[in-house]
């Protein structure tokens, strides 16, 4: 993430109470236990944090690393398979690159994820193998170097062993206390234990915190089942979350048009939900008189949300679009006739902006429309909303600010900002982060 100090937007911070729109509090905290190799300078050096790391750990523990940038190394190159194995052992292990969207694994950890020389690249991501004969994605040759891309390194990671339960308290108090500059955050996938244990560490670690949970539909009954005995005055369901598409990076998010650079077998993304499952899940959530916050970064994912919005007529106020990354023009007024909160997190303009030129070349004007939004009546605050998707990225509300009002990263010429014409004020934007009645 690009630093956000000393350009024009880092303006000075407001004095009403901030809110953190979309958070994943749990991850956070997880993320904050990791080994860190922001500070490594060659594979070598990676390999020596996590030998480091081994002798301090027990021999079982899985060895996690996040902030690798193997891009700025000398020799840009992973560690070979091999010697990751050799100083992680038997434990499973993984570094992950800043960005996230790759990943080294060791053998264990590739083989809790089921992964071997034959298993093809899922959708969305890729699975290298070792060049002894060229790499075509459907028969794989060679073997696996470790690193994966994309859908395939959330898979890895999603087979990671999570901390034990005794962990979880630490883990959140840990998270709340990074965000305490947030008087309101909001977690938008949260597991069904997370409010029970929540109810317990809010009052000694975050007293004056408020935080509004949003667990995956699938897990809504089992929630709405044990709320009243975790909700309390500063804890609340705030509603459910879909996933409509997959990201802009991995050429997933649903699009109305052709990605210029997408994959041959889904060239305008790949939409994760029917129009009449969205419309089943708005009607399940207006039901339980919670809105829906739905995960809907292209603009074919967000047209197909505000259409079964539309459709049902949900009388629950609050309905959400996460993301909203590519809105059309036809759009934009949708949000305000219907009611519907855009909650953004415009931070991450500030990584893609290369990958939005290559992807979108021709739509780019409707990357994060801001001004249109608050020109059609969208009101920052109360249904603009900014967050930052942290842990992803951090959660520095002066990086959202400075991608809103200046479309590009403070060490970039002018003439290299997105869409300069959809700036927003720097007031406008504090106050997207601001809580309003
Ligand atoms: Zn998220």
């Amino acid at each position: 993430m690009s630093n956000a100090a000393g350009s024009p937007a880092a303006s000075a911070r407001p004095t009403f109470e901030l809110r953190e729109a979309h958070a994943h509090i749990f991850q956070l905290g997880r993320s904050l236990r990791m080994i860190e190799l922001s500070g490594c300078r060659s594979g070598a050096e990676l390999l020596d944090a996590f030998a480091q790391a081994r002798q301090q750990n027990a021999d079982t523990a899985p060895l996690l690393a996040q902030g690798a940038r193997p891009e700025s190394w000398n020799d840009p190159d992973w560690p070979s398979l091999a010697a990751f194995d050799r100083v992680t052992g038997d434990s499973p292990a993984l570094a992950w690159c800043f960005d996230y969207h790759a990943l080294l694994a060791n053998s264990a950890m590739l083989a809790l994820a089921g992964i071997d020389d034959q298993t093809p690249d899922p959708p969305g991501g890729m699975i290298q193998h070792t060049p002894h004969t060229p790499h075509t994605p459907h028969t794989p040759d060679g073997h696996l170097t470790g690193v994966v891309y994309e859908a395939a390194a959330l898979h890895v990671w999603n087979a990671a062993p999570e901390p034990s339960k005794t962990d979880r308290p630490d883990l959140l108090a840990a998270a709340l206390q990074a965000l305490d500059e947030f008087a309101e955050i909001h977690d938008l996938k949260a597991q069904p234990w997370l409010g029970p244990v929540l109810n317990r560490v809010l009052p000694e670690h975050a007293p004056d915190t408020r935080v509004v949970l949003y667990p995956l539909l699938e897990d809504l009954d089992a929630t709405l089942a044990t709320r009243s005995a975790w909700e309390s005055d500063n804890l609340r369901l705030g509603g459910a979350k879909v996933f409509v598409d997959g990201t802009l990076n991995s050429r997933t998010a649903w699009m109305l048009h052709p990605y210029a650079d997408g994959r041959p077998d889904h060239p305008q993304g790949t939409p994760m939900m029917t129009p009449e499952q969205l419309e089943d899940a708005v009607r399940r959530c207006d039901a339980a008189r919670l809105p829906l916050a739905a995960h809907a970064i292209g603009d074919g994912a967000v047209r197909a949300v505000l259409d079964a919005i539309e459709k049902v007529g949900p009388r629950t106020p609050g309905f959400r679009i996460e993301h909203a990354e590519v809105i059309d023009a036809a759009d934009v007024s949708r949000f305000v006739e219907l009611g519907v909160i855009a909650s953004v997190q415009p931070c991450h303009l500030l990584t893609d902006i290369e990958a939005l030129r290559k992807a979108l070349p021709d739509r780019l004007e409707r990357v994060l429309p801001l001004r249109e939004l608050i020109d059609a009546g969208c009101v920052p605050g109360r249904t603009l909303l900014f967050g930052s998707d942290v842990p992803i990225v951090r959660a520095d509300p002066a990086d959202s600010i400075l991608a809103a009002t200046a479309r590009r990263r403070g060490d970039m010429p002018a003439c290299e900002a997105i869409t300069p014409e959809q700036a927003i004020t720097s007031n406008e934007a504090w106050a997207a982060f601001g809580v309003r009645a």
